[in-house]
């Protein structure tokens, strides 16, 4: 019992004298890999159907108190801070556990049988000398118990690295049981584990150490003896019991239609009897592995997502079928950088407008407006910035068609329509501009 004590011991109240300030603003115009990486998971997510939660980045420690010693099995550490009215508060050290109490609090499962929600927020950690934050990008799925979930979630994601230009993207699947058949199979491991434990190494001997009892904290242990990486603990669990030889008829049944989903979304997988991810999962879980295109190369973790159900329900005392994954936006970040494709801008308007001149910013003023009113997506960049640069913008945010207006149009009543990709130049007149507009995009 000392390794969960010593978990729980709070850290210290963050003194503001004395800790660096979080950096990490984004300022426009600077270059950032995140400016057009963005743009296109926000997209995506919302494609797929996920809409985005904004949890407080403060939370009371207290939300999920009565459970602080499941909680204390992750590496979760608010960011304490001092609140004048005495309530424990803290900043979250990740957006999981924030994410799931706006669930329960805005009692979402009453409007709605199943919700999906993406967010990209800032998680903070704090060490002696510093208070920094990182972004995570994650997608939950709450009150759905069927595999297509699953198998939605696995598809939403294989579909956003690849819009990343990201090869060699595998799926690793396994279930780990459900409260009934998890357990038992911990059990049958544990015996194994038992008997051949002189076999093992000082550290899993370490592990496997202690109480027989087996609680949350006792069969992860377990389990990670299986992925112990030295010779002594291989040659001894090549031979140990495997999960899918345990899973009742309702898991067994749940992870064959996953798997018999992805088959037909020809998503590349492979069976993993030894993922287990976390102690917060159970039930079906899928880790992603980008594979080397280069002989060498070492294989790429993103990360174990799947279902957390068990221990949401012990921590929010309901059951709540519930699906999560989540990634720092950094290693995503580096991953594109240094595996995808150059980022291009995505497509955000039809139309760019560009003006020089005072009389002509007015008049340009006037046709973005009515170009707005008639339901044409329309960017400028109002403001003195020579024209070969606008034309470059309108070229980045994907723009078909420009429309520019410079002092002699001004006067004449005229607007210089460009057709981005080929350059071609129309002199019009305003009251037929817009006409002339709605024609070339309806080509
Ligand atoms: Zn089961
Ligand atoms: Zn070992």
């Amino acid at each position: 019992m000392t390794r969960i004590k010593k978990t729980l011991e709070q850290p210290t109240p963050v003194q503001t004298s004395n800790i660096q300030l979080p950096t990490g603003d984004l300022v426009p115009g600077e270059v950032a890999p995140g400016k057009k990486i963005l743009p296109k998971l926000h997209r995506i997510a919302q494609i797929f159907g996920y809409d985005r939660v904004e949890p407080s980045p403060i939370e009371a420690l207290d939300s999920f108190g009565q459970h602080e010693e499941l909680l204390a099995l992750s590496p979760d550490k608010y960011v304490r801070l001092d609140s004048p009215h005495g309530k424990r508060v803290g900043l979250r050290p990740q957006n999981f556990l924030g994410v799931l109490r706006a669930y329960t609090t805005h009692h979402v499962s009453e409007r709605e049988r199943m919700t999906k929600w993406y967010y990209i927020e800032p998680a903070f950690a704090q060490d002696k000398t510093a208070l920094t934050h990182l972004y995570e990008f994650g997608l939950v799925n709450f009150g759905e118990a069927s595999s297509v979930s699953d198998a939605h979630m696995i598809m939403t994601l294989r579909h956003l690295l690849q819009e990343f230009a990201i090869p060699g993207i595998v799926f690793e699947i396994n279930s780990k049981g459900c409260e009934s058949c998890g357990p038992y199979y911990e059990e049958v491991l544990s015996r194994f584990l038992q008997e051949n434990k002189f076999d093992l190494c000082q550290d899993c001997q370490q592990l496997i150490r202690g109480d027989s009892k087996i609680s949350e904290i006792v069969s992860h242990n377990l389990l990670s003896v299986l992925s112990c990486a030295r010779e002594e603990c291989q040659t001894v669990t090549v031979g140990a019991p495997q999960i899918i030889d345990y899973l009742d008829a309702a898991c067994n049944k749940q992870l064959t239609a996953l798997l018999e989903t992805l088959d037909e979304l020809e998503v590349n997988y492979q069976l993993n009897p030894r993922l287990f991810g976390s102690p917060r999962h159970s039930h079906t879980l899928f880790k992603i592995k980008i594979q080397p295109s280069i002989a060498g190369e070492a294989e790429i973790d993103l990360g174990t997502g799947g279902r957390v159900t068990r221990f949401v329900g012990k921590i929010a005392g309901q059951p709540i079928h519930t699906l999560h994954y989540s990634l720092p936006l950094q290693a995503l970040y580096e991953l594109i950088a240094q595996h995808g494709a150059e980022q291009k801008y995505d497509h955000t308007a039809d139309v760019f407008l560009i003006n020089l001149g005072d009389l002509a910013a007015k008049k340009s003023l006037r046709l973005f407006q009515e170009l707005l009113r008639n339901d044409i997506s329309v960017a400028e960049h109002f403001g003195e910035n020579g024209i070969k640069n606008q034309f470059k913008l309108a070229e980045k945010r994907g723009c078909l068609l420009a429309l520019l207006i410079g002092q002699k149009e001004a006067l004449e009543g005229n607007v210089i329509l460009r057709d981005v990709r080929s350059g071609i130049q129309e002199v019009f007149a305003s009251d037929r501009i817009l006409e002339e507009v709605r024609k070339r995009l309806q080509d």
